[in-house]
């Protein structure tokens, strides 16, 4: 049996030093970086068929975090495509073991999440909901089994745990030079001691790479830089919110009861004493994430460090260790025998930071895997795919390094990359908003807004009204699994909008604008749907060349050769790459979001509210549906469109942020009489569920096509698109499984996302929405599901923190099926 952190620490491999070999003159791909990231997405490439290309380490391999990991391997994460990914790195380890005929030190012991609490137990619920339907095998054991399967713990403090056979741990140096021998064994190669000193990009778009050993030209780079992420990143001007973290764990003397188990103990995770641990020779293995995190090296990661440890201080995880030795006695009562204080590098949200960077040609970073043993393998997966095939072959959006944008500076990635590491095993709720990084981006509404109760939320950096309380001091609420005292509240803005008027912030929608002569036809090829004549307004999929969704956007007309897509805020800056890619020289394309600031009307006094404050005859004739004009509105210079998202009559009004305030005093000033109410994302999410409207990131996202997703009725099927050919195989061979939208009959609670959906017992879907329909007083869900089984009156279960509750499938919407109150 191998002794894992004694093969990785003390036995760094040299033999594979590349000292003499002459550095190629051309690649089509150089990797920067030879930690467990970058080999396995040379492994990837090369293994996909890009033989042609190069990694170059600085040191030796594994130089960075990855020689001193603790090993761990788990499938559990929040977003179940990560967990796939991990489940698929953890089966890739014997494929790569058997190419490279080097040994990853693999030890599947399976391994247990336990919970010594009824909240903890909830969590763990809701993971084996999302496991049930991902097909990944977890079940529940009781403490007395766990006792059993590890008899150095001690069950008492323990309510039930969450077993995973596919857990264990591995030899992390192993695990590095297997990936890399296994790339050479597919055609690529590697060159150690080859520090990157500079990235040029020529006027080709290719990069020469330039080292000690010669310069490389490429056409593409990856940024794999693990603990220098942010420098290499700087060496183009691209600013990473990574941060390194310093992260403990302790290696115990001899434990007789664990050299005297027949089998090899298996691995554990405890949340609330937010340990991980596992066996390690004939003594444990106990890491833990302290409560307050210590950034390292804020100011930039020296040239210098090399395979070295810090100091350690027990002090700052004296607490975690004491509730451990508790939990597992043996451990407190054995010696330690190492103690490691290592750096790994955190991102703001904890997730990896992948693909291409915005704003960039061929520049690719997979930076900020802080769990790269878990998730090195599926990392490389992803990224192959998508150099090679120019898409994942599923959504990645959680690893998107697109999901950040300018917002996320060094400073703001430092603060929240902690706030993560502290928060590595802590709970955070489906209605949670987190405390760090807050008012990084306001609008001049957000101290009134603040000051007229709304509890606020943030997204894409920007805050935004969740909810309205009665005031600053009534806008609290505790973080929970069930409803919580904002439900009052948002039954009060939902009334407001159904029976009067009510109005809702709306910077936060992402605005992207396109000009020129070739724009119309630019718009044509890369939107499935209509494109709009001057004037108008059209919803719209749009697709990637495999036919998966790719956006869900609003198309606006302002001139012949002037639009404006509308869209999701989140998705801005990955939308904002994918217009950049291949734009023609007669288009001038802009991620102008920040740009345009608003409110949306809704509500059947919206009309009334709004001809107050505007000389523009918006009479129903006059101005109709998805009708837009360039007017003024409240005394300032607006865009306004006639939609909603609410399912009533209502209207955008766009206005640039200087504008903003005004634009809300006069909105304020001609409703107060006709029952005008402020109203948040909540209430809009709960009142899109009643029309049975998805929402970009949740029901509609790259996993899905148009067919699936009932988004292939708004595709102008008699032109050419983007993703065609794909879209119409789809068609003809018939979605396998369709987008529902459900009631279920559950009190007290709603779906949260990513429950599993039964039918007689088996998983036959997952919701991908959901939340409580205030109007139509129900709880409400959507999901996707197989297609025999999304016929409307279809009764179905849905799984909400272990408990099965009916849910039937609707045919229509159940609030104003036909849209005659949006269209009055
Ligand atoms: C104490 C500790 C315990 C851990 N435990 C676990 C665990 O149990 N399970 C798990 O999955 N993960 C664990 N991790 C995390 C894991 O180590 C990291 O996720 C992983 O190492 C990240 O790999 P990487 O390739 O992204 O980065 P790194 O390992 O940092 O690799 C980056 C590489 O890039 C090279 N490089 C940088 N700049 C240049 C340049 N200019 N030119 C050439 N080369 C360059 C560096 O020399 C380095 O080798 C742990 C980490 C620590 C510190």
């Amino acid at each position: 049996m191998s002794d894992n952190f004694a093969q990785s620490t003390l036995n760094i491999h040299k033999e594979e030093s590349t000292g003499d070999k002459k550095l190629p003159s051309h690649a089509k791909a150089v990797i920067i970086g030879g930690g467990v990231v970058g080999c396995s997405i040379l492994f990837h490439l090369a293994k996909f068929g890009w033989k042609d290309v190069v990694l170059l380490e600085r040191d030796e391999l594994t130089s960075g975090s990855s020689w001193h990991a603790a090993g761990q391997i788990h499938t559990i994460s929040s977003d179940p495509n990560i967990s796939r990914l991990q489940s698929y790195t953890i089966d890739l380890y014997k494929e790569i073991e058997e190419t490279s005929g080097h040994s990853v030190g693999l030890h599947i012991t399976g391994g247990f999440y336990l919970a010594s609490n009824k909240t903890w137990y909830d969590y763990l619920k809701r993971e084996r909901s999302k496991a049930r339907y991902m097909g990944l095998n977890q079940e529940f054991i009781s403490p007395k089994e766990v006792a059993e399967r590890h008899p150095l713990i001690d069950p008492k403090h323990y309510y039930a745990a969450l077993w995973d056979d596919q857990d264990g741990d591995l030899d992390p140096s192993g695990a590095t030079y297997a990936f890399a021998k296994s790339a050479r064994v597919h055609g690529a190669q590697y060159f150690t001691h080859t520090p990157v000193a500079a990235t040029t990009q020529r006027a080709d778009g290719s990069w020469d790479v330039t080292t000690p050993r010669g310069v490389i030209n490429a056409e593409h780079i990856v940024n794999c830089g693990g603990l220098w992420a942010r420098e290499v990143g700087h060496m183009q001007g691209v600013n990473l919110p990574v941060q390194p973290m310093e992260h403990h764990y302790l290696i115990t003397d001899k434990i007789d009861a664990v050299a005297n188990h027949p089998t090899r103990l298996p691995a554990g995770i405890d949340y609330e004493a937010n340990i991980y641990f596992r066996q390690e020779r004939q003594g444990m293995l106990l890491g833990t994430y302290e409560p307050k995190g210590t950034p390292w090296k804020v100011g930039g990661t020296p040239w210098d460090f090399g395979h070295e440890l810090l100091q350690p201080d027990l002090d700052r995880i004296a607490d975690r260790l004491e509730m451990s030795f508790e939990r597992i006695p043996a451990i407190g009562e054995a010696g330690i025998k190492d103690m490691i204080n290592g750096p790994f590098t955190f991102g703001p949200d904890g997730n990896p930071m992948i693909g291409p960077v915005p704003g960039m040609k061929n520049y690719w970073c997979a930076v900020g895997v802080m769990a790269g043993f878990c998730q090195g393998g599926g990392v490389g997966l992803t990224m192959a795919e998508w150099m090679i095939d120019g898409e994942p072959s599923i959504d990645v959006w959680a690893m998107d390094v697109a999901r950040f944008g300018e917002f996320a500076t060094p400073d703001w990635g430092t603060v929240k990359s902690t706030e993560n590491y502290e928060r590595r095993f802590v709970m955070t709720f489906p209605n949670e908003t987190l405390p760090k990084g807050r008012m990084q981006k306001t609008t001049a509404l957000y101290d009134r807004l603040v000051a007229k109760g709304a509890r606020m939320g943030q997204g894409f950096g920007l805050e935004n009204a969740l909810w309205f309380a009665d005031g600053p001091e009534d806008a609290h609420e505790e973080p929970t699994f069930e409803r919580n005292r904002s439900h009052d509240y948002v039954a009060r803005e939902v009334k407001a909008v159904r029976e009067a008027v009510g109005g809702i912030e709306i910077a936060n929608f992402a605005k992207h604008e396109f000009k020129g002569a070739g724009a119309r036809a630019c718009l044509d090829r890369l939107l499935a749907g209509y494109v709009p004549k001057p004037g108008r307004l059209a919803l719209t999929p749009m697709l990637t060349p495999k036919g998966k969704l790719y956006g869900d956007l609003t198309v606006a007309c302002l001139g012949e050769e002037h639009f404006m897509l509308f869209g999701s805020g989140a998705m801005q800056e990955a939308h904002r790459r994918w217009f950049e890619k291949d734009l023609p020289e007669d288009v001038s394309y802009q991620n102008v979001s920040d740009d345009w600031h608003g409110i949306a009307l809704s509500g059947p006094k919206s009309r009334e509210l709004l001809q107050r404050i505007t000389r523009e005859d918006v009479s129903a004739e006059a101005f109709k549906f998805r009708d837009l004009r360039q007017t003024f509105v409240g005394g300032v210079p607006v865009i306004l469109n006639r939609i909603s998202f609410s399912g009533e009559l209502g209207y955008e009004i766009y206005c640039k942020p200087q504008y903003l305030l005004r634009l809300a005093e006069a909105v304020e000033d001609a409703g107060a009489d006709l029952g005008y109410r402020w109203y948040g994302a909540r209430a809009l999410m709960s009142m899109r569920l009643e029309k049975g409207w998805g929402v970009w990131t949740l029901d509609f996202r790259p996993d899905f096509d148009a067919v699936e997703s009932g988004m292939d009725a708004f595709i102008n099927w008699k032109k050419d698109f983007v993703g065609k050919a794909a879209a119409l195989k789809a068609r003809a061979a018939g979605a396998s499984r369709k987008l529902v939208t459900m009631t279920i009959g559950v009190d007290g609670i709603d779906v949260s996302g990513d429950e599993a959906i039964l039918k007689d017992g088996a998983a036959v879907g997952y919701i991908s929405s959901g939340g409580y329909a205030h109007h139509a007083q129900a709880s409400m869900a959507m999901g996707y599901v197989s297609a025999q089984h999304a016929a409307a009156g279809t009764r179905l279960q849905v799984e909400i923190l272990g408990e099965m509750y009916d849910a039937e499938v609707l045919g229509a919407p159940v609030y104003d099926a036909g849209g005659a109150k949006m269209r009055a």
